[in-house]
């Protein structure tokens, strides 16, 4: 069988289905879109990771980056809708005096950005969250973060994409198996079911990106799966109210990785604690990293670990039974920062991957970025520093 579309995405996680959404209400509407999936939507990381919205407030740009992405998501919900949307704003939690240290380089951060946010002390803390271990000596208090059921935020964006334009066709099940390339440029997608010729591609496939440029001829691309552990406690048992992570995350999380992505044996594995109380009370535990490839069985003893270090913060988790635990593979990529644009050596290969954890929150501005770029009009934000190219 042989289609036809202008353009094909590849990767039904939240990346590409924002990206069909931003494409479908920026371009005209006779402009077909496909989305093809090799198994159903959200079935990759986007449907074994947490929702946090997190704005990042390091550098400017990073600042511009994620908030404007956080606000977009309020757009979407109130636009779109469909979806558990809580703008619940984040605690960031002090335990050991060099976590104190962090709090005013935050705030700082977040302050130099033309933002706000709070210092509680021990007692304010516990005001907020009597459920918390009454020795904490504080916390800052973040208004503008929140969180989202990623696997309902997925399908929101695609009922939006296909409200917006009649030419989305969303096609899960279906694998990429390889491209035509012709003259330098693309030319079709190939999948078991047969070829869709198109002219234009974005390879939104998260951690499997870099198998897909492979199959276009393009050098392997830098991004690396990064092991995340999860637990998740049974309904109506979370000793807490607000969405909270120790601060010591942040050194934890942010930057460049101490160890080598490629070296999958050599990895010890580390944990911040992220506990995000869900709608049905549930308290969802994260979280672990570790590379180790594309291995998602579980690591008892790091999770292990991980629940004791949430215990810590939250005594009252001790008691809640844990009913699941799982494994997802964050896209990380070598300079932290995602491939978001199009490949410059192959004429029609675009690419949108490797946004670590951070794809949920940064979902929504990657979309519009690499639509307004597709479309030729000037981007929402500075989208230079994501440009694929710089990998060269
Ligand atoms: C433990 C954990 C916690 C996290 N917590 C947060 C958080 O709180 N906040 C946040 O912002 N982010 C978080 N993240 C990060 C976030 O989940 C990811 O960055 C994001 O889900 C990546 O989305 P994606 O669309 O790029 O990839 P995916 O969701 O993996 O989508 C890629 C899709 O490509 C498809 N695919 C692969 N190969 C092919 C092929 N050959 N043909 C067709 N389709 C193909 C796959 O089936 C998959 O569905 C977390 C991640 C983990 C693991």
């Amino acid at each position: 069988m042989t289609d036809t579309a202008d353009i094909v995405v590849i990767g039904g996680g939240i990346i590409g289905c924002s990206v069909v959404y931003h494409l479908a209400t920026l371009l005209p509407r006779d402009t077909r879109i496909v989305l093809l999936d090799r198994g159903p939507i959200a079935g990759g990381t986007s449907g074994s990771c947490m929702g946090h919205l997190m704005v990042t407030p390091d550098t400017p740009q990073d600042y511009a980056f994620s908030a404007t992405s956080v606000r977009l998501w309020q757009q979407l919900h109130e636009q779109v809708g469909g979806f558990e949307h809580n703008p619940t704003g984040a605690l960031y939690l002090a335990d050991a005096a060099e976590d104190l240290e962090l709090m005013p380089i935050l705030k700082r951060q977040f302050e130099a950005n033309g933002d706000r946010c709070d210092v509680l002390d021990g007692k304010q803390l516990q005001d907020l969250e009597p459920g918390l271990a009454a020795d904490l000596p504080g916390a800052l208090y973040y208004p503008g973060d929140g969180v989202v059921l990623p696997m309902f935020a997925c399908g929101a964006l695609l009922r939006g994409a296909r409200a917006a334009s009649p030419n989305v066709v969303i096609r899960p099940g279906t694998g990429v198996t390889g491209f035509d390339i012709q003259g330098g440029r693309v030319a079709g997608v190939r999948t078991a079911a047969g070829v869709i010729q198109t002219r234009r591609c974005v390879n939104a496939a998260g951690v499997w990106s870099p198998e897909l440029g492979t199959m276009a001829g393009l050098p392997r691309l830098p991004i690396y799966p990064r092991a995340g552990n999860l637990a998740i406690t049974a309904h109506h048992t979370t000793p807490v109210r607000t969405q909270l992570l120790e601060i010591s995350y942040l050194r934890f999380a942010h930057g460049a990785a101490t160890v080598d992505p490629t070296k999958t044996d050599e990895d010890p594995g580390g944990h911040a604690v992220n506990l995000q109380p869900q709608s049905n009370g549930s308290c969802l535990i994260g979280s672990t990293r570790q590379f180790r490839g594309m291995d998602r069985t579980l690591n008892p003893e790091l999770l292990h670990r991980s629940l004791l270090r949430a215990q810590r913060y939250a005594p009252g988790l001790a008691a809640a039974p844990i009913v699941r635990t799982w494994v997802g593979l964050r896209p990380y990529s070598l300079d932290k920062h995602p491939l978001i644009g199009p490949w410059p050596h192959l004429d029609g290969m675009w690419i949108a991957a490797g946004h670590e954890g951070l794809g949920i929150s940064l979902a929504p501005i990657t979309g519009l970025l690499l639509a307004q770029q597709m479309a030729g009009v000037a981007t929402a934000v500075d989208h230079t520093p994501y440009l694929p190219g710089r990998i060269l």
